[in-house]
């Protein structure tokens, strides 16, 4: 029996298999199904099995025109393990060579029940710039496609550039001796339209030598080319010079974010509670809040991916407890190398009256509290673009990939955040933690994170820059064949 009452275009929705990435997709998800698309959510069976681990067994029952559906991974389950984010290069490395197989088989699956009556035929493939297969997918089966890069728009251009770098045989380099510490501020010149960037920007890409990752590099960023169409999770506002100069290589480029901004808009409906967290989420933090004043909380989350060393995790709890500040400290089970119990009890004990810690939490709802007054993170875009919505500025410990470059937007661009260095110390963060929270630089920041927040909401809103790029690359791509 068709489980459809209308011929609704249809959406096939393809995240990178990683927790950020997931939670970007499902929230573009939500914002085609409320523009009248049935949508069919593809995660892998490792994720989606976590999914269910973490939301309980029926938490996808009951949607109407929105459809979980799975891949495998390709990986053997020592590859990931239950509760823990999978091997990131084991998975590049099964995207490139395994995935377009199964996504064959699983349009094919799709046709068939279109033809059975049971969905609508697809009208269009919508997948994440890392999951570029889905552009031969797109060709062969003369679906238009419309990629999305969950980073920023300058990330995705300036990791074009060194793509082609490596194309060109120019990375990697043969001599390192101007990656040395010394010279990471050393300015690059050759990324028109990226103001002022310096190499330790994006030390990790220069540096990948594994000829893998490096042929998986190039693939995706040759596919990406041949998809042509690219969305982002960000604003022209936010984000101008890196829009322009993209637009050069781009045939059509569209901002349409901040998707939090966006989907605050909408009214309550059973999409609105629907999340995509691996971990199940602890919510007594919520309560916890409650009992604070307003703004007066430090928020620490290090995302789904960050690891760090017993020592490092030491020095910014110490910080944290030396600023004598009011936190919320999210440490994942896995964010530890070696383990998680490393807080002694003479340390939980002194921040007893002041300091929570949890495992995982609602993110946004904690930066949307009223009692949040900044936000440690390490620069997730996510994670980033949630702050902005929720006027909260930020500390930056950025980790890898995309975040050192966003987290120099956050602090020297739109001045809504400070750095604390890679080798961080506990004196430099109790000092950021008190500067961001009652220093002077701290309520410039705060006041400047609201006006991005208010410029989001504008964007977003009807009439909006973002909101009409969404009508257009809707209309343009998504419903060409429709
Ligand atoms: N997140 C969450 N609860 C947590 C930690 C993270 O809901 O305790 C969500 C967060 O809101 C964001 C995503 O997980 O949507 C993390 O993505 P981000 O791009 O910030 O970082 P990544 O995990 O990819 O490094």
């Amino acid at each position: 029996m068709s489980n459809f009452e209308e011929r609704k275009p249809h959406a096939v929705l393809t995240p990178f298999p990683v927790q950020g990435h997931i939670n970007a997709l499902l929230k573009l998800g939500k914002l085609l199904h409320l523009r009248g698309f049935h949508i069919t959510f593809v995660n892998t069976e490792y994720n989606h099995k976590r999914l269910l681990k973490s939301r309980g067994p029926n938490a996808f029952d009951g949607l109407t025109d929105f459809s979980f559906e799975t891949i495998p991974d390709g990986l053997t389950p020592t590859d990931g393990d239950g509760d823990v984010s999978q091997d990131l290069r084991a998975l590049c490395l099964s995207i490139m060579n395994n995935f377009h197989q199964f996504f064959g088989v699983f349009l094919a699956k799709l046709n068939d029940s279109a033809t059975a009556g049971l969905i609508p035929p697809v009208t269009c493939l919508v997948s994440d710039c890392n999951m570029a297969f889905t552009v031969d997918a797109a060709e062969e089966h003369a679906l238009p496609i419309v990629l999305f890069s969950p980073c920023s728009a300058s990330y995705f251009y300036s990791t074009f550039h060194i793509t082609k770098l490596f194309q060109n045989g120019v990375l990697p380099l043969k001599d390192e001796s101007n990656l040395t510490d010394g010279n990471l501020d050393t300015k690059v010149e050759w990324i028109p339209g990226l103001k002022s960037i310096s190499l330790k920007d994006f030390p990790d890409i220069i540096r990948i030598k594994d000829p893998d990752v490096i042929k998986y590099k190039i693939e995706e960023t040759d596919k990406c080319q041949r998809g042509s169409t690219i969305i982002f999770n960000t604003s022209n506002e936010l984000e101008s010079d890196a829009i322009n100069a993209l637009s050069s290589i781009f045939p059509s480029v569209y901002t349409i974010g901040p998707f939090s901004s966006f989907l605050d808009q909408i009214p309550e409906n059973h999409l609105k509670s629907l999340d995509s967290n691996l971990w199940k989420e602890d919510t007594k933090c919520l309560e916890w809040l409650e009992s604070k004043e307003p703004g007066s909380v430090v928020y620490v989350n290090f995302g789904s991916i960050t690891v760090m060393s017993r020592e490092k995790l030491l020095e910014f709890a110490w910080g944290l407890a030396n600023s004598k500040k009011p936190f919320l400290w999210i440490i994942r089970p896995d964010l530890v190398i070696g383990g998680s119990q490393v807080l002694s009890s003479d340390f939980l004990k002194e921040i007893s009256d002041r300091g929570l810690i949890a495992s995982w939490c609602p993110q946004e709802k904690v930066l949307n509290h009223p009692s949040i007054g900044g936000f440690l993170t390490h620069c997730g875009w996510n994670s980033i673009m949630e702050s902005i919505c929720a006027g909260v500025p930020m500390l930056c410990w950025p980790f890898f990939a995309d975040q050192p470059l966003s987290s120099r937007i956050i602090c020297e661009e739109w001045e809504i955040g400070m750095k604390i260095d890679t080798n961080v110390k506990r004196e430099e963060v109790e000092k950021l933690i008190n500067e961001l929270m009652v220093g002077e630089k701290g309520k410039k920041m705060r006041q400047k994170a609201t006006e991005l927040k208010k410029k989001a909401a504008e964007d977003t809103r009807l009439g909006g820059s973002s909101y009409m790029n969404l009508d257009k690359v809707i209309k343009d791509v998504m419903l060409k064949n429709y």
